[in-house]
């Protein structure tokens, strides 16, 4: 009898997100075409395929894949959907929104991580990604508004400035809570009428701090 053999890692992570409830059969192609690897720390590059989060530069961390595959299902994304993203990290998120989507905005407040995110994607081929240093509680006027947005560090609550920014019948998706702790994810959807609030599960992020940081 041939000894039983581990399936390989990168399989093991495609039956994780259906196991655990990803569905959507682009999103799950999505996931298996993005090289996590390339955007953890070269260290870490064995725990890739791993359904956990990995810390990277400036005390961040990249988000579980789980979790970056369900918020993405979450956000119904079409083609030709504007999307912004709070809180670039390491680029993984957006990279795998862009594929599903026509542009993404994606700002975050450290100029190292903001750097070596946008070098990353673009030597990737994500040309449809725009990575701006910047704080996610002020995105300028000029961006517009956008069909989605996805937070990607918690928020104690979600400003109403920012819920403007969707355009009618858009949805916003952001862990919103405690900084430190437990938070819940929220799916807010744009109506004629004003927003529908809905609770999903619970999650641990990152806080989302305001302003630009000063260390870099
Ligand atoms: N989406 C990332 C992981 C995000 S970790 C990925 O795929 O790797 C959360 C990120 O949000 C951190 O990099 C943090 O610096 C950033 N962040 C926190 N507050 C922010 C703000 N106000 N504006 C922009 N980025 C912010």
């Amino acid at each position: 009898m041939p000894e039983p053999q581990n399936p390989p890692p990168k399989m093991m992570f495609q039956l994780n997100l259906r196991r655990r409830g990803i569905s959507d059969q682009a999103v799950l192609r999505t996931m298996e075409d993005v090289p996590r690897e390339a955007f953890v720390a070269p260290a870490d590059r064995t725990d890739a395929y791993r359904d956990m989060a990995l810390g990277i530069d400036c005390g961040q961390t990249i988000s579980q894949p789980f979790v970056v595959a369900y918020m993405t299902e979450r956000l119904n994304l079409q083609k030709f959907h504007r999307v912004l993203e709070i809180g670039t990290g390491s680029g993984y998120q957006a990279a795998v929104l862009s594929r599903l989507c026509g542009h993404v905005l994606t700002i975050e407040r450290y100029r190292t991580l903001a750097d070596q995110a946008r070098a990353r994607l673009a030597r990737l081929g994500y040309d449809n990604v725009e990575v701006m240093l910047g704080d996610g509680f002020d995105v300028p006027e000029a961006a517009g508004n956008f069909d989605r947005i996805i937070v990607t560090a918690a928020m104690e609550e979600i400003p109403d400035a920012l819920a403007r920014r969707l355009e009618p019948e858009g949805i916003l998706i952001a862990p919103v809570g405690p900084r430190h702790g437990v938070q819940t994810l929220i799916r807010l959807l744009r109506t004629e009428t004003g927003f529908e609030r809905k609770s999903l599960v619970d999650v641990r992020f990152v806080p989302a701090l305001p302003g630009i940081a000063r260390e870099l």
